[in-house]
């Protein structure tokens, strides 16, 4: 069943450079930096998130930037493509935009029946934009270079490159709160009912290679829980169904599970609040400053010599 508020809820990448990647995403595509923390599992690095003006479920793309990190070479059980979602009308802005930028794309095409413009960030990372009359209504970043009417308003969705679709099928469908609607190829369009983030493509790999991480691979894609109680439910069923999924993890803006799907693709469920604004002293604030778990508090001086300023 197609549900309401449920679909994609953040998508995590590895990443070259930190100023780089942001120079990126809030300079050239106009995401806001709704959260500075650092990688909870090596404090030394950075992880970085991007969004809509609210932070909203559905609009966050988060980098774990390496500098040193190799360039990946994309392979099956991956997600392959993120498409960001932008209102009708908005892709000759972006094409043009592209062009006096530089940043590499491809010719507009129609997939599914709608207008995409592919393109690519400075690590390769396979990226559309894709024009949805869900996204109209939608409000962008105002404090952005791209005029409001063009902007970004959060992910239509994401392109997962398979070995077998099946049993990724039966999760979205079955938990996550997807519908299939439509083929093409050896494409399969799965929707949520919700403005942003609801559509996921599952893609069988006629040759199924598999890559080599690096920058520019997609870490991990989460899916939108509403709260902790349905976090354990859906847990509950993910466990039932014979897969391993972690215990709650406390991520402090939302609390998550992780578990790696048959296809390949690690998925992670995560709750809609409590939000960015949550660990932000104010909404203006937001982004601007680093974000420490209590953990890491105590070290808050040397976690920030360690880590190189970014300007945005
Ligand atoms: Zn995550």
């Amino acid at each position: 069943m197609k549900r309401e508020n449920k679909g994609i809820h953040h998508i995590s990448i590895i990443s070259g450079d930190a100023q780089t990647n942001a120079d990126f995403y809030v300079k050239k595509l106009g995401l806001r930096m709704v959260l500075k923390s650092v990688n909870q599992d090596d404090a030394g690095t950075y992880h970085l998130f991007y969004a809509n003006a609210e932070g909203e479920p559905g609009s966050s793309i988060t980098f774990f930037p390496w500098k040193r990190a190799v360039k990946s070479i994309r392979g099956v059980g991956e997600v392959e493509r993120i498409s960001f979602s932008v209102p009708e009308g908005s892709i000759s802005y972006w094409k043009q935009r592209f062009e006096d930028l530089e940043i590499p794309f491809d010719e507009p095409f129609e997939r599914f029946g709608k207008p995409v413009l592919p393109f690519e960030d400075p690590d390769g990372l396979q990226l559309e934009i894709i024009e949805d009359g869900r996204s109209n209504d939608l409000p962008g970043w105002k404090e952005a270079e791209v005029p409001l009417e063009y902007a970004i308003r959060g992910f239509w969705g994401a392109n997962l490159l398979l070995p077998q679709m099946e049993e990724t099928a039966e999760i979205l469908t079955d938990f996550l709160g997807f519908e299939r609607s439509g083929e093409s190829g050896n494409q399969i369009l799965f929707e949520a009912g919700s403005s942003l983030g609801h559509s996921v493509i599952l893609e069988k790999a006629e040759n199924p290679q598999y890559g080599k991480t690096g920058r520019g691979t997609v870490h991990h894609i989460a899916f939108r829980t509403k709260d902790e109680e349905e976090l354990q439910e859906v847990r509950q069923k993910v466990f039932t169904k014979g897969l391993s999924p972690t215990q709650v993890i406390d991520r402090h803006v939302f609390k998550s599970v992780y578990f790696h799907t048959p296809g390949g693709v690690l998925f992670e469920l995560a709750t809609d609040g409590p939000g960015y604004q949550s660990v932000a002293s104010s909404d203006e604030e937001m982004g601007r400053e680093l974000f420490l778990p209590d953990f890491l508090e105590p070290k808050r001086e040397m976690i920030e010599q360690r880590l190189e300023p970014i300007s945005i």
